[in-house]
C-alpha cells in the first residue's frame, strides 16, 4: 500500500514537473509587458549597486597598495641612512683601533727603561724585589689585556656593521621586489577599476533608456501587463538600405585589434562607416520605431536603436557616435526619417572616448533590444554582420546610393 503511494507520488511529481518546463513561460530575460520592464529595471539598480560596492571595494585595495609602496620606499631610506651611519661607524672604529694599538705602544714605553727590544721584560726584571716583579708583571698584562679586549671587541662591532650592511641591502631588494608585484597589483586593480566604471555607466544608460521606454508605453496607454507587442504596431518591412547616401567601410564586423590602444582584439560589434564629415545626415535603415535612445554614453557617444520587422522577423539597428539625435523614443521612422547626424570627430570626443575620427558604427542585432532583451551583452550576442545585410562593398571602395 506504501509503495503504491510513493508511485503515486512520484507521478504526480514527474507530471507536475513536465507541464511546468513545457507550459510555464520561461525565465529568460524578455521583457513583454510594463510590469516586466519595471522588473528588468529594478534588476539593472541592483547590479549598479553592486558594482558601485566592486568599485569601492578595488579603490580601498588600490589606496592600501599605494600606502605600502609608500612604507616601503620610507623603510628603503631608513636603511640606506643606517647603511651610511653604518659605514661612519666602521670608520670610527679604526680610527678606536688605531688609536689602542697607539696607547698600547704608550703603555710599554711608559715603562720602557733600556731601549731594546724587549722592553716590557726589562721593566719587569727591573723589579726591586720578587713582590715588585708581580707586581709589574700584573699591571703590565692587565693594561696589555685590556687594550686587546678593546681591539677584539672594536673587530667584532666592525664585524656586526658589515652585517648590518649585508643584511640591509639584502632588505632593500626585498623591498624592491614588493614595490614591483604592488606596482603591477595597482596597474591590474586600476584596469579593473576602469572596466567596472564603464560597465556602471553602461549600466546607467540602460537604467535611463528602460525608464524612457516604460514611460513611453505608459504614456502610448499600453496596460501594466499587456503584451507590447500588441500594444506597439510597426510597419514592416522587406530588406534594409544603407544608413549613408556616401560611404566605404574603414573597419568589419568581427574581432580586430583594439584601435584605441593598438594591442589586443577586441570584439567589433558593428561596420565602421567613413567618409563623411560630421553633420552628414544618417538614415534609418528601414521601417520601424525608435526603440532606445542612449545620450552621450562615453563610450558610443550618443546612439540611437531602431526596432524593424522585416519579413516578419525582428532586428534592431543601431547607430552610434552621433553628433546629434534627430528622433525620440517611440518614433515611427522610415527609410528616409534622419535619426540623426555623423559625429564621433573632434566635435563629440569630449564625451566618447571610444571614436578615433568623425565615423558611424552602425550594428545590427536580432531581436528588438529593449523588448526581445534587455541588456546590452544579449545584445551583443545577438549581433549580425552588417555587411552581408546592407551587402557593403570592400573596405576602401565607396558607394554613392543607398
Ligand atoms: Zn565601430
Amino acid at each position: 500500500m506504501k509503495k503504491n503511494i510513493n508511485k503515486i507520488i512520484i507521478i504526480v511529481i514527474s507530471i507536475l514537473f513536465v507541464s511546468y518546463t513545457f507550459i510555464m513561460p520561461s525565465a529568460a530575460s524578455k521583457a513583454k509587458t510594463i510590469k516586466e520592464l519595471r522588473n528588468e529595471l529594478q534588476s539593472l539598480k541592483n547590479t549598479k549597486k553592486n558594482n558601485e560596492n566592486k568599485k569601492n571595494k578595488t579603490q580601498s585595495e588600490i589606496n592600501s597598495s599605494n600606502q605600502s609602496i609608500t612604507n616601503a620606499r620610507n623603510e628603503i631610506t631608513e636603511n640606506q641612512n643606517k647603511i651610511e651611519q653604518s659605514k661612519k661607524d666602521i670608520e670610527d672604529l679604526n680610527i678606536e683601533i688605531t688609536n689602542t694599538k697607539e696607547s698600547i705602544k704608550n703603555t710599554i714605553s711608559a715603562y720602557q727603561i733600556t731601549e731594546g727590544q724587549n722592553v716590557y721584560l726589562e721593566y719587569i726584571f727591573e723589579a726591586a724585589s720578587y713582590e715588585d716583579l708581580v707586581y709589574r708583571y700584573a699591571i703590565v698584562e692587565q693594561i696589555l689585556d685590556y687594550n686587546n679586549e678593546q681591539i677584539d671587541k672594536f673587530n667584532n662591532l666592525i664585524k656586526e656593521n658589515e652585517q648590518l650592511q649585508i643584511d640591509l641591502a639584502e632588505r632593500e631588494i626585498e623591498l624592491n621586489n614588493q614595490i614591483d608585484s604592488l606596482s603591477s597589483k595597482i596597474d591590474e586593480l586600476g584596469n579593473q577599476l576602469e572596466e567596472i566604471t564603464e560597465h556602471t555607466m553602461d549600466i546607467q544608460d540602460e537604467i535611463d533608456s528602460t525608464k524612457e521606454l516604460i514611460d513611453y508605453y505608459v504614456k502610448l496607454g499600453c496596460g501594466e501587463t499587456q503584451n507590447l507587442n500588441e500594444c506597439v504596431s510597426i510597419k514592416g518591412d522587406t530588406s534594409f538600405s544603407k544608413p549613408l547616401t556616401k560611404g566605404t567601410i574603414t573597419s568589419y564586423f568581427g574581432y580586430r585589434i583594439n584601435p584605441l590602444t593598438g594591442t589586443g582584439t577586441k570584439f567589433h560589434s558593428g561596420v565602421d562607416i567613413g567618409g563623411n564629415k560630421e553633420g552628414t545626415n544618417v538614415y534609418a535603415s528601414a521601417n520601424g520605431m525608435v526603440g532606445k535612445i542612449i545620450r552621450k554614453a562615453s563610450c558610443g557617444g550618443n546612439q540611437v536603436y531602431v526596432y524593424h520587422t522585416i519579413n516578419g522577423v525582428k532586428y534592431t539597428s543601431s547607430y552610434w557616435h552621433l553628433l546629434s539625435i534627430n528622433v525620440s523614443i517611440g518614433d515611427k521612422v522610415d527609410v528616409n526619417t534622419v535619426v540623426g547626424t555623423v559625429g564621433g570627430g573632434s566635435k563629440t570626443r569630449s564625451w566618447d572616448s571610444c571614436s578615433t575620427g568623425a565615423h558611424l558604427h552602425y550594428m545590427i542585432a536580432k531581436g528588438w533590444y529593449g523588448e526581445t532583451y534587455t541588456t546590452y551583452s544579449k545584445f551583443l550576442s545577438n549581433t549580425l554582420d552588417p555587411k552581408e545585410i546592407l551587402k557593403l562593398p570592400n573596405k576602401g571602395t565607396y558607394w554613392y546610393s543607398r
